[in-house]
């Protein structure tokens, strides 16, 4: 740290990303991205807008905001798109939490929460997860700050249906809610509708995962017009052009070919399943994962270790070392033969040990 950090931030603990290392080839199970490429309409797209990089992008990100909203029935100014669904969770912060509103989500959870509060000085309480990991959604009915909920949640890949997250939105009525849905399409009802219905709801989405574009950065928030007005505030005094033009093209691609997104979720879903039966077999116990990944753990075997067994033979997956966290492993779900490669490698190394 240089003498020159400002004490606002120099007790900051910054998010830490999973590895994408280079040295050799591995199976990448590890950051839950998909397994299969981008839709040919991104390529396409995508590579058109590169001839005019010389320009900004268009800053209201018009046309893609439009397609998005049409995807998801609701209006363009009910909709923002931004550089991840990171960026809107930032936003959110910086835009609903305060010393009256602070900021509240589970003990276990994704990561960034913690950091985006400490970030952004804003006080924070983590509710823990039941024993068997499943949110208590009684602990958020006190309308005493903004709360952020990832459904399905992460690690765990465990959802709440949407009548238990409306149960949630009527028992804050002056506080923001913040439902992630970066994993809501392997297999888990949208709030989306419900932004007609409450004017606190932020529902926030990513192209991250179900139409693998990890690598363009974009994600988008939905929540009524007011909102959403309040976001942009946020996002005009910070960055206008978020979403650079290759992406936003790519975007537009993407949303072209809704066919190829819910072919590949389905996909994914049906390799959840073999992969999960297979672990079962070996062993394993894991939770009821509604996400593309698994969270998993076999009695036999610590969780780091099977991580280092597995990376040791080119196979990565996360490993969480939180104290709840420590017997599991989160495994990505990838193409079959990712799968089927993974369960021979576990099967191995369970021999091995033995
Ligand atoms: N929310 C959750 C729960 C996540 O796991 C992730 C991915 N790490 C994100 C949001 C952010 O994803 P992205 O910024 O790629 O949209």
């Amino acid at each position: 740290m240089s003498r020159f950090f400002s004490s606002k931030l120099n007790k900051l603990v910054p998010y830490v990303p999973g590895e994408q290392p280079k040295e050799r080839d591995y199976i990448k199970l590890n950051t839950n991205e998909s397994p299969f490429p981008p839709s040919p309409k991104a390529v396409k797209y995508a590579g058109e807008a590169a001839d005019l990089l010389q320009l900004y992008p268009d800053p209201d990100c018009k046309m893609l905001t439009e397609k998005v909203a049409d995807m998801l029935g609701v209006e363009s100014q009910e909709v923002l798109l931004t550089n991840g669904s990171d960026e809107i969770l930032n936003f959110a912060f910086m835009a609903f939490c305060d010393e009256s509103s602070p900021a509240i989500f589970p003990d276990i959870t994704y990561g960034f929460y913690t950091v985006f509060a400490q970030l952004n000085n804003v006080p924070y309480e983590e509710i823990p997860l039941e024993e068997d990991f499943t949110i208590d959604t009684n602990a958020y009915m006190g309308n005493r700050g903004t709360i952020f909920i990832a459904n399905p949640n992460a690690p765990t890949g465990i959802a709440l249906s949407v009548a238990e997250i409306e149960a949630i939105l009527k028992a804050n009525p002056d506080h923001v809610v913040v439902i992630d849905e970066a994993y809501v399409d392997f297999g888990t009802e949208s709030c989306v509708p419900l932004i007609r219905k409450y004017d606190n709801l932020l529902v926030a989405q990513t192209f991250s995962k179900s139409r693998s574009m990890a690598g363009a950065r974009l994600g988008f928030g939905v929540g009524c017009k007011a909102l959403i007005q309040d976001l942009n505030t946020v996002k005009y005094s910070t960055n206008p052009y978020n979403i650079n033009r290759m992406t936003m093209a790519a975007g537009l691609g993407v949303m072209e070919d809704e066919a190829y997104t819910k072919k590949n979720c389905k996909t994914i879903m049906d390799n959840r399943t073999y992969t999960m039966e297979a672990l079962e077999a070996l062993g394993f116990t894991m939770t009821d994962s509604k996400a593309n990944f698994v969270f998993a753990k076999h009695p036999a075997i610590e969780g780091a270790k099977l991580y280092q067994a597995l990376k040791n033979k080119g196979i990565l997956v996360r490993h969480f070392d939180k104290s709840r966290l420590t017997q599991y492993n989160r495994i990505t779900v990838g193409s079959r033969a990712e799968m089927e490669a993974l369960v021979t490698a576990v099967e191995a190394i369970l021999e091995e040990q033995s």
